[in-house]
């Protein structure tokens, strides 16, 4: 079986507590890593690939960035778009506020992707089709905790909008979620 270029990217990411997407595929860069990834004709960046399937293609000079500062992180909602001066300024800003947390960064990609999803139908998640895929414990809180639109998260972790919806109203993994918001630390 032929697996999608989707397929191959989503069994090279592991999810950790902290939220991120950590690429395990092969990586490229010595102090900062970054993933690589064969899209099928050449070898690209594994945010930027990232970035560009979900959200949109970059502009000139945009490089994919991380609100997380984590190099190898490929979660979409921890990704943004930058230009390389837009970059700096990020930089600076984060050096001035030791937790980096400003959630405008987010949402702002999420409502750029509904506009996506609603121009282009075709990058909507074809539900059934992914419906067997197993979520664990991290994936099912980060889909509670997310602001972004079911179709998106759907593609991302490649299951259905009914079991995203589901986990959302908490007929699904609720217990769990729920032991987890509660133990010390988190
Ligand atoms: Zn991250």
């Amino acid at each position: 079986m032929n697996k999608s270029p989707r397929q191959r990217f989503n069994e090279k990411c592991l999810w950790r507590d902290s939220g991120c997407l950590i690429w395990t595929g092969a990586v490229r860069g010595s102090r900062q890593k970054r993933g690589c990834f064969w899209d099928g004709k050449k070898t690209v960046d594994a945010a930027r690939w990232q970035l560009t399937n979900l959200v949109r293609p970059p502009k000139e000079d945009e490089c994919a960035c991380h609100t997380c500062d984590n190099s190898l992180c490929v979660n979409v909602e921890h990704l943004f778009w930058a230009t390389h001066q837009e970059n700096v300024a990020d930089m600076h800003a984060k050096q001035r506020s030791h937790h980096y947390t400003d959630p405008s960064v987010g949402k702002q990609a999420g409502a750029k992707s509904q506009a996506t999803f609603r121009q282009k139908p075709h990058l909507r998640a074809r539900g059934s089709r992914h419906g067997s895929a197993k979520l664990t414990e991290d994936q099912a809180s980060a889909i509670q905790n997310s602001a972004l639109p079911s179709e998106w998260l759907a593609k991302v972790h490649g299951v259905s909008r009914s079991t995203i919806n589901r986990i959302r109203n908490g007929s699904l993994w609720s217990a769990a979620i729920k032991a987890r918001q509660e133990s010390p630390g988190n």
